[in-house]
């Protein structure tokens, strides 16, 4: 459904597009030239999030990259990553599946990461709070099934790659970009318009063969570009903080369950500290972040436990089906654990953030390429974010790897667009399938409720679908 308006939407914004592009060919003495030889780098990176640093720091460490010129850009300061871990957690975490854990080792991160602060995820479920339908996935059958690891401890641990990486890529912090200059169109007039420039808020001009935009949901790059984006709100807020379990436990299982308003998961972050991401209307967020330590604890207990909200007759059709099953020989809901007890949020760890979709029709143009949000952001519940972002990372470096190699331009539309139709063939299946969820979940009508479950739990019987879920989830 997405994808089919993806479709739609691209080829409707195209006359467009060509339209600006040419009127911007018209103005290009004037618009697209850089003051006075700027300085020329093969990459600029625009924006040291997770995405952009990681971006950096593969380029840095590639042999093939050897002499060629990177810039990292960042509006932001230089995190000092040598101070030791303080002891509460930080309340923004990510689940790391094995396609981002294979790029961070792949130049070095991974293992700063793990030495640093990380929880393996062993196990995975997922249920329904209206019928006892749920989802397992177990790390005895799925190799590294995911990581838990809190968003400054990742960016520290890919930092330090980038340093190692040297003067191969220079990085500028506190550099907030102004305005960008685009090529407009095939034919460049000049050698100054040959090439993207950034113009950062100090004057300071820098032109770039490929200007990689990293800048975020609301990228200024991709806005430049003139690359349209379809975008929704979900109305809907995350709700995060840190909470401490009644009692230390083997703490490796994700939990997540679809409330009427919303899912709600607590991320394993050691044998005593969990990460909760609750997503919930706009009033019950404020009303969460409003309540006494206590209250909140005891909401947060409530909305795991709870059975108000469960539906008759899907839990007569899931016993049913439940017991078909386990005469087949299949895995029924018995496997079902229960999540554990929450006694204690950290002081100060509540924080909320408004949840939006959001998706690139273009991750590319003449030497233009976006990565990570930029390019697309999607509802957390599926943990696919940072994961999606990583995977444009390794795409994008392992084509220009191969451009380098073949002595090419590394800003050139022709081999850009390789990375934009694969990226967007994995990426636009993804963001389809958790904002399909989301939907499914959203309702508590009962023969959808009736459907889902029995759906969630057929799939829960089908241990190779399963393997492929987590498997297509991993690039
Ligand atoms: C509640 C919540 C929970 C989540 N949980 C998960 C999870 O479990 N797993 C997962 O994979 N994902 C998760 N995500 C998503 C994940 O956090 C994002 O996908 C990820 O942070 C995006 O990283 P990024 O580097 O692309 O962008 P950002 O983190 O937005 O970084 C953009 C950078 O660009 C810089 N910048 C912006 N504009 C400029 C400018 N003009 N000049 C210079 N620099 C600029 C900014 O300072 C920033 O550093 C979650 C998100 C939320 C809200």
């Amino acid at each position: 459904m997405l994808s089919s308006r993806l479709v739609q939407f691209r080829s409707m914004c195209l006359p467009v597009v060509l339209c600006s592009r040419h009127k911007r060919n018209i103005h290009v003495g004037k618009q697209l030239r850089c003051r006075s030889k700027p300085e020329l780098y093969d990459v600029v990176v625009c924006g040291g999030g997770m995405v952009g640093t990681a971006m950096a720091a593969a380029l840095g460490h590639e042999p093939m990259f050897e002499g060629k010129r990177v810039l990292l850009l960042e509006a932001g300061p230089k995190q000092n990553y040598n101070e030791p871990l303080p002891e509460k957690f930080f309340n923004r975490t990510c689940s790391l599946n094995a396609g981002a854990v294979s790029l961070l080792r792949s130049f070095g991160a991974w293992e700063n990461i793990l030495n640093a602060r990380c929880q393996e995820v062993k196990r995975m479920q997922i249920w329904d709070a209206c019928s006892d339908s749920i989802i397992t996935f177990n790390h005895d059958s799925l190799e590294n099934l995911a990581y838990v690891a809190e968003n400054n401890v990742i960016l520290a641990g890919i930092l330090k790659q980038l340093d190692a990486a040297g003067d191969r890529v220079h990085v500028k912090y506190g550099a907030t970009v102004k305005d960008y200059k685009l090529p407009g169109g095939q034919s460049f007039d000049t050698e100054q318009s040959k090439y993207a420039c950034v113009q950062l808020e100090s004057g300071e001009e820098i032109r770039a063969k490929l200007m990689i935009g990293a800048d975020g949901f609301k990228s200024m790059l991709r806005s430049a570009a003139n690359i349209p984006t379809i975008s929704w709100n979900y109305n809907h807020v995350g709700v995060v903080a840190s909470l401490r379990l009644a009692e230390p436990t083997e703490n490796n299982v994700a939990w997540q369950r679809f409330l009427k308003t919303g899912p709600i998961a607590l991320l394993p972050l050691s044998n005593e500290y969990c990460n909760l991401i609750w997503s919930t209307t706009p009033e019950e967020s404020k009303h969460l972040m409003m309540l006494p330590a206590e209250s909140f604890v005891d909401a947060v207990n409530h909305a795991f436990w709870s059975d108000e909200h469960k539906n008759s007759a899907a839990q007569y059709t899931n016993r049913l089906f439940d017991g078909l099953l386990t005469r087949l020989g299949l895995e029924g809901s018995s496997s079902q654990q229960l999540p554990p007890t929450i006694i204690e949020v950290d002081k100060g760890s509540r924080a909320m953030f408004p949840l939006s979709l959001s998706h690139a029709t273009q991750y590319v143009r003449s030497r233009v390429a976006l990565v990570g949000d930029a390019a697309h952001r999607v509802h957390p519940m599926a943990g696919q974010g940072v994961n999606l972002g990583f995977g444009d990372v390794a795409l994008l470096r392992d084509l220009l790897v191969s451009v380098v190699y073949e002595g090419k331009d590394v800003g050139s539309l022709g081999h850009l667009l390789k990375y934009e139709t694969q990226r967007q063939r994995h990426v636009v299946v993804s963001m389809a399938s958790v904002d399909g969820l989301y939907r499914l979940y959203g309702t508590d009508v009962t023969p959808v409720v009736l459907l889902r479950s029995l759906g969630l739990q057929a799939t829960n019987a089908l241990r190779p679908l399963k393997e492929k879920m987590i498997q297509f989830a991993a690039n």
